[in-house]
């Protein structure tokens, strides 16, 4: 034990992202001997990806769709600080919180996801409805539900034409209409507009293209694809062929960013800002730094940045923080290249996704709904076992 008190085994999780959760019920099942786990998060209900376009939609409460860290944590004996990172002091091995309070630690982890880039279009960070923090945008999303039954908001668009834009605008839709439905109102009343810089759903099949390009116009929602957006102002979006699209509410969801603290932490880091680690989840440069989740790039086995690797990376974290924590030599990792993606539609309804392979139907909403709703089970049957 250092002087400080710190132990070499102090284990600091930092952020409780899907990653972690599983970090804390692996070390409450089999705990570390000697070693006290300590988990530092901003927000204390901790959004899981997978439900939250049903969040959105209407079909899950918050608490469905969240995990109880502080039950989590104290189900699991782990220390939890509830506050935000900013730094890393690597010499005097501390996490620095916003608060100016320092934890020490003899191992840290990090996931803590991603923040939204709000530079890259002028505007958006005064009139934009960033989808990150979760928390804060489901703040702004019941404000604007408000704004859409008051008539004050008629035009919605949506940037970024990924799986979540394209699930996000689909579910804030059926929300919106059915609000102005239940008013009592016509719903064509409101108008929905998807723009993209790519074409949509770039990293899916064109059958999913397909797909999502005729349910997008059943649903009467304009789509605009190869146009990037250059500018958000108040009442329209500006695109970079000069054309201009009314929107009072636009969300985006374009490209993620990384957490600006990283970058005064000494931490390898890839060309975007995103932590750069090896197979073994270790940063580069720092054998004492792990990191998992959409904050981390594996530099050898680069992966888009979802959910489904962040939540898979947490078995192979968990042992390698277990490996040196005992002083053995932690193992690669080698995530899978292709998995399944399935893409809600604003409805009861999902496309899936996985290589050239497409399906589409209510029954695997039912499957995507039991997957989730299982995952959802094993931490908050942890949490409701205090
Ligand atoms: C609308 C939408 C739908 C999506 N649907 C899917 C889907 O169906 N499937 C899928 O695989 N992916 C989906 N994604 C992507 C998915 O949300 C992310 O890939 C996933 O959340 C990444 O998990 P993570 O553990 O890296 O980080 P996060 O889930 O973002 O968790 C990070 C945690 O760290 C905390 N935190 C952040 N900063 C700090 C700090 N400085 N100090 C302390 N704590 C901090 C946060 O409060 C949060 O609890 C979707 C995303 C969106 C926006």
């Amino acid at each position: 034990m250092g002087t400080d008190g710190t132990r070499e085994s102090d284990i600091v999780l930092v952020g409780g992202g899907h990653a972690h959760v599983h970090l804390l019920k692996a070390f409450g099942e089999q705990p570390l001997a000697g070693s006290r786990v300590t988990l530092i998060a901003r927000d204390l209900m901790t959004p899981y990806s997978g439900m939250l376009p049903g969040v959105v939609a209407g079909f899950y409460r918050f608490d469905e769709a969240h995990i109880d860290l502080a039950a989590l944590a104290a189900a699991t004996g782990t220390r939890l600080v509830h506050g935000e990172a900013v730094g890393l002091d690597r010499e005097g091995k501390r996490v620095i919180l916003a608060s100016g309070l320092t934890v020490p630690y003899g191992l840290a982890s990090i996931d803590v996801g991603i923040q939204p880039d709000l530079t890259s279009i002028e505007g958006a960070a005064q009139h934009g409805i960033a989808v990150k923090p979760i928390a804060a945008f489901l703040v702004k999303l019941e404000r604007l539900r408000a704004a859409a039954r008051a008539g004050t908001v008629r035009h919605v668009a949506a940037v970024g034409g990924g799986a979540a834009g394209v699930e996000l605008m689909l579910a804030v839709r059926t929300r919106l209409v059915a609000d102005v439905i239940a008013d009592g109102r016509d719903p064509r009343s409101l108008a929905f507009t998807l723009i993209t810089a790519e074409e949509l759903l770039p990293t899916h099949h064109v059958r999913v293209r397909a797909s999502f390009r005729r349910i997008l116009a059943e649903r009467r929602v304009a789509l605009h694809e190869g146009r990037p957006a250059v500018a958000i102002a108040a009442d329209h979006v500006r695109l970079g062929d000069g054309a201009t699209i009314a929107a009072d509410a636009v969300l985006i969801t374009t490209r993620a960013a990384a957490p600006a603290w990283f970058a005064s932490t000494g931490l390898a880091l890839d060309r975007r800002g995103f932590l750069a680690v090896g197979p073994t989840l270790q940063v580069i440069n720092d054998a004492d730094v792990f990191a998992a989740g959409d904050c981390a790039e594996l530099i050898e086995t680069p992966r888009e940045k979802s959910g489904v690797y962040a939540v898979r990376a947490g078995e192979p974290l968990a042992g390698n923080l277990r490996r040196r924590a005992h002083g053995q030599p932690p193992i690669p990792w080698w995530p899978q290249k292709r998995h399944l993606s399935l893409i809600t539609t604003g409805e009861r309804y999902v496309v899936a996704s996985r290589g050239p392979l497409k399906a589409e139907g209510a029954w695997l909403w039912t499957l995507k709904d039991w997957i989730d709703r299982r995952w959802m089970r094993a931490y908050q049957v942890q949490a409701s076992t205090r």
